[in-house]
């Protein structure tokens, strides 16, 4: 790393300078791309040895493993969300099935958000299971519920907060002192606040994941994710789930991302401005039936967002009063906002979700939570990850389109 990064500079210091620095054998003002899958082999032992171990993250052999490109965007998002250390992996979904490949085993319990990112609802509902683990899933923006679950013997705690689809918030202070209470590890998806609005770490997890692919990366063009925590954990983490079971990141995308999150503390102000103008905008329009937004006073979750985010980022949900058939014709109607899945682009794009597909992602809902989010969503809600364009511009297409619904 860059010899001088003072950890307390702010966000817009550190996503400038941390991981970047000149490069010793050039003097390039950026660091270098190293597209190579390999590393040459000193012929000293010692040297061998310290190659071979995993305490010397400097000294290179196989990619998967570790490598320079990772490593340099490695170095910058430990320091952003204060944490010692940081895996980056392939995927937002290769960074949370190695955590829990890592820390848990057959018999182990986790309690976890029953409602999240639809790859993490099959890995909890689904896989987990087959492989012995006792999974209990709640409503994590209920404390009570979390507090219920918890036993003295849950290993895990996991919450994604905001959550996906329904923009839940959970309040990761009070959850993370009912963890420790029982030693369990905490672990928060902070995929939804784009990074620089919630420090999970200072607020009691012991470990941050991201789906790099979104806010972090910002320009929809690689995959990646990260696990941010302690040196320990995250060794551990690195050899079982990384390097066993194989999801490391492309040097290749691992540099777009570090490109991409110079600009993350600008990218991340403009999109919860946007998202909080637009969330206004629909909240007041007549053929609107509900907005969810954490920035909004109506938010169940508008209190805790206040006390743990810095803004309330950029993802929202809505449904107009129309039947569920009328939403796909307003999809046709929009102009600038593009029909595609994935979040935290630079562009705005909005996804359908029809109530009977969520049910089918969060894989083991009973009758009762069923009930509970049919009450919430209706017919179905669309997922809009508010971009960076004018707020002038996507509130003329949301209205034009508004114009043409029954
Ligand atoms: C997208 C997403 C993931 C998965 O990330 P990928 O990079 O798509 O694998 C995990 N958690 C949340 C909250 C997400 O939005």
């Amino acid at each position: 790393m860059k010899e001088n990064i003072d950890k307390q500079w702010s966000f817009d210091t550190l996503c400038v300078h941390a991981g970047e620095g000149v490069d010793t054998d050039t003097k390039a003002i950026r660091r270098p791309i190293h597209m190579a899958n390999s590393y040459e082999y000193p012929i000293d032992l010692t040297e061998l040895l310290e190659t071979l171990s995993w305490e010397h993250l400097d000294k290179f052999q196989y990619t998967r493993e570790h490598s320079p490109t990772p490593r340099h965007l490695e170095e910058r998002l430990a320091v952003l969300e204060g944490g010692e250390d940081c895996i980056v992996s392939a995927s937002g979904m290769g960074a949370i099935a190695a955590t829990f490949f890592t820390l848990l085993n057959s018999g182990d319990h986790i309690v976890a958000s029953e409602v999240s990112y639809t790859g993490t609802q099959k890995l909890l509902g689904f896989h987990l299971p087959r492989f012995g683990v006792d999974v209990s899933l709640v409503d994590t923006t209920d404390p009570q519920e979390v507090s219920h679950a918890i036993r003295k013997d849950t290993k895990v705690v996991y919450v994604e907060t905001p959550g996906n689809p329904m923009v839940g918030i959970s309040d990761i202070k009070k959850i993370s002192e009912m963890a420790h209470a029982v030693g369990a590890t905490m672990i928060v998806d902070s995929t939804w606040s784009g990074l620089i609005n919630q420090q999970p770490l200072s607020l009691g997890a012991d470990m941050v994941i991201h789906s790099a692919t979104k806010y972090i990366n910002g320009h929809g063009d690689a995959l990646g994710g990260a696990v941010i925590g302690p040196q320990k954990m995250l060794a551990d983490i690195r050899e079982y789930g990384i390097v066993h079971l194989g999801a490391c990141i492309s040097p290749f995308n691992a540099w777009l991302i570090l490109r991409g999150s110079v600009t993350l503390p600008m990218r991340m102000e403009k999109h919860s401005q946007n998202a909080l103008a637009v969330a206004s905008y629909l909240e007041s329009h007549p053929k609107v039936k509900s907005v969810t937004y954490p920035g909004l006073k109506s938010h169940p979750g508008y209190e805790v967002a206040q006390k743990q985010m810095k803004a309330p980022s950029g993802m929202l949900n809505f449904n107009l009063k129309t039947d569920m058939m009328a939403h796909f014709d307003f999809l046709k109607e929009l102009q600038l906002i593009t029909h595609a899945v994935s979040l935290g682009h630079d562009q705005s794009l909005m996804v359908y979700i029809p109530t009977e597909f969520f049910f089918e992602d969060m894989v083991v809902f009973n009758d009762a939570q069923k009930e509970k989010y049919a009450g919430l969503m209706g017919e179905g809600i669309f997922r809009f990850s508010v971009g960076i364009e004018n707020s002038e511009d996507i509130i003329a297409d949301l209205r034009q389109a508004l114009d043409k619904m029954p």
